[in-house]
């Protein structure tokens, strides 16, 4: 099998060998023997945040099929939710708006699995997943045990958690939301183009429903909804985070540049405004890869795109914004036998 036929981008190459884990024994059984065999394991779940080597990898990779979704706890002030890492997180998400949970509204339309969003606490438009979990079961590789981390343990940050620093140590199993019965309206809006676009003032509410399909209309637009056939979905989502820098560097940028004056006292700032300030616009080409024509963060392979041309572009793309800037941009998804 070619990863390219399991990763949204739609490029790496052949796989040594892959099994699919449709339970959660057989996931752990898979990894383990990997483990014990020293053979290289890498988990798949939608594959919406890897960017592959054209070579392929040279290992066992495990496809996360795991189903479930079970609830624990259903009072009149939420629910305690328990999903499966292998569900699909939309999935889920419009699951927990047809049940009236709040909490994971503003996340709809994000592609891959469960499982996957806590590693880099996934996040969109005002929510991030580290809002919502409680815990994650996991198979910590090192210890051959199955062990729950709590939130505490998560240690989760702006697309972080402690998985993101362990990557060959825990397979997540599960992941248990605390969610709150909505009575029909969704978490306080933070997002001010979401507030904008439901014609709310930011920290207000709206209608649960609305919030969801609101959230896919603004993504939609943006190239941020998987479509097979958008070139401008084939990508990894971001392809740079946002950085977050210290004061001193903040003021270094042009006054116009964008600003988020973080709690810790750092001020996070726009990659997107940065790279098209550098001078890469929407749609900006590369041989077979290119920007998003929607948004200049995704980087995109427009159909016959390989891996080492992609991740050119990602070169090209942070060198230019940090001779611009001075910033260095940081990759966002796993890249998986090359590097940037
Ligand atoms: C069009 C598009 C839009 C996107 N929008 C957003 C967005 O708005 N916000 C956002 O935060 N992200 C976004 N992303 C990125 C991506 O969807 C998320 O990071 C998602 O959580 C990845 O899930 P996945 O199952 O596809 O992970 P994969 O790509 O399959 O894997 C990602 C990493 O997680 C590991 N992994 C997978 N499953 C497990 C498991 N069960 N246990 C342990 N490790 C595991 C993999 O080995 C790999 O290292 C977007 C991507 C695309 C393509």
């Amino acid at each position: 099998m070619l990863l390219s036929e399991v990763t949204t981008l739609r490029l790496g190459g052949p796989a040594e060998q892959v099994i699919e884990a449709v339970d959660e024994a057989s996931l752990i059984d898979a990894v383990r023997e990997a483990d014990r065999a020293g053979r290289p394991v890498l988990l798949v779940g939608g594959g919406s945040n890897l960017v592959v080597a054209d070579s392929g990898f040279a290992g066992t990779v495990v496809l996360v099929r795991t189903r479930g979704v079970e609830v624990s706890a259903d009072a009149c002030s939420g629910a305690t939710v328990t999903v499966a890492a292998g569900e699909s997180w939309d999935d889920f998400v419009r699951h927990a708006v047809d049940h009236d949970w709040a909490g994971v509204e503003a996340l709809a339309g994000i592609p891959g699995s469960v499982g996957a969003t806590v590693i880099q606490n996934v996040g969109a438009y005002g929510q991030e997943v580290a809002d919502t979990i409680v815990s994650a079961r996991t198979w910590d590789r090192r210890e051959e045990r199955v062990r729950t981390l709590m939130f505490d343990d998560l240690a989760f940050g702006y697309r972080h958690s402690r998985l993101k620093d362990e990557p060959d140590r825990y397979v997540v199993l599960t992941v248990t939301f605390q969610l709150r019965f909505a009575a029909g309206v969704g978490e306080p809006v933070r997002y001010a183009e979401l507030a904008a676009r439901l014609g709310v003032d930011v920290g207000e509410r709206a209608p649960l429903g609305a919030v969801r399909e609101t959230v896919l209309a603004l993504r939609r637009g943006k190239g941020m909804v998987l479509d097979p056939q958008d070139y401008d979905t084939w990508s990894a989502g971001s392809f740079f985070t946002n950085p977050v820098l210290s004061a001193a560097e903040a003021r270094r940028l042009p006054a116009e540049a964008p600003r988020f004056p973080q709690p810790d006292g750092r001020v996070k700032t726009s990659a997107a405004w940065l790279i098209s300030h550098a001078g890469f616009a929407k749609g900006y080409r590369r041989g077979g890869v290119g920007l998003s024509t929607k948004h200049v963060l995704a980087l995109t392979n427009r159909g016959n795109g390989t891996t080492a041309e992609l991740l050119d572009l990602a070169r090209e793309v942070r060198d230019g914004v940090d001779g611009r800037f001075g910033v260095r941009l940081v990759n966002e998804p796993v890249i998986v036998g090359a590097r940037l």
